[in-house]
């Protein structure tokens, strides 16, 4: 199984998981155009996509979803929730599943492990992959850590983890108060001591990868985000990945 980042941030994210004959689409906040221009330099097409996933209403994350699925008639899988928001003022999907966010299911040779994530959305989550020897884990737009996300992330292989912010550039940014208090809120977006707080609760023997991932370019810098990590790992800072909103990050492969 590998994995890859066409870009990741408030200006769009997504993210695609190869495992071989199942390749999927994690969320796509770029134009169709774009996401394809952004694939291409992974080698990849929209056409060689078995299904998008979308974790929630967010143009980040789901500008070019319908424009993508319809163009190439794609599935795409998400939470009643999120479609309801999703779909307003769009036309219909060409094929639509969905699911419970509590639940697992299979696409192809991956088993996908939704779970719910607080964050200001309808009915948002985020993903863990499983291929039967390898695990994957996607966590980003939440604004705290639930017992049941220690629980879904536990033993990774591999992990792309929110980091949003750094919370003293926060504190002191020119963002109005009640944006501070949404994006350093309980159903905001995580820092990165949150984040580095995670690893300490989680399993990270088998971690082969770590990316940190939706970072703020106005509230947080890449230097930040891996010294948090690296430091509670025990970690050199450049073993740390970072997702970038233009180029996102190439493959990574588990094995
Ligand atoms: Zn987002
Ligand atoms: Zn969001």
């Amino acid at each position: 199984m590998r994995f890859a980042s066409l870009g990741s941030g408030s200006r769009g994210n997504a993210l695609i998981v190869d495992a071989g004959e199942t390749k999927l689409l994690v969320d796509c906040g770029f134009s169709a155009r774009v996401a394809t221009a952004r694939l291409a330099r992974l080698a990849a097409a929209p056409e060689d996509l078995t299904a998008i996933l979308v974790t929630h209403e967010h143009s980040d994350h789901v500008a070019g979803v319908f424009a993508l699925a319809r163009r190439h008639q794609l599935t795409v899988y998400l939470t009643h929730g999120t479609y309801v928001e999703a779909a307003r003022g769009k036309s219909a999907l060409p094929a639509c599943r969905v699911i419970d966010g509590h639940a697992s299911f299979a696409i192809g040779s991956l088993e996908v492990l939704p779970f719910p994530v607080p964050h200001d959305a309808r009915e948002p989550v985020q993903y863990a992959f499983n291929n039967g020897q390898h695990c994957l884990g996607v966590l980003t737009d939440t604004g705290s850590i639930t017992p049941h996300i220690v629980d879904m992330l536990h033993a990774c292989d591999a992990l792309v983890l929110e980091c949003n912010h750094d919370r003293a550039l926060l504190a002191a940014s020119r963002y109005p108060a009640v944006l501070k208090e949404r994006v350093g809120g309980r159903y905001g977006h995580l820092e990165n001591a949150q984040a580095a707080a995670l690893l300490g609760q989680v399993e990270t023997r088998r971690l082969q990868h770590l990316v940190a991932a939706h970072l703020s370019q106005e509230n947080n810098r890449p230097e930040l985000a891996t010294r948090a990590l690296a430091s509670a790992l025990g970690c050199s800072e450049d073993w740390i990945g970072v997702a970038d909103q233009e180029d996102g990050f190439g493959w990574r492969q588990i094995m």
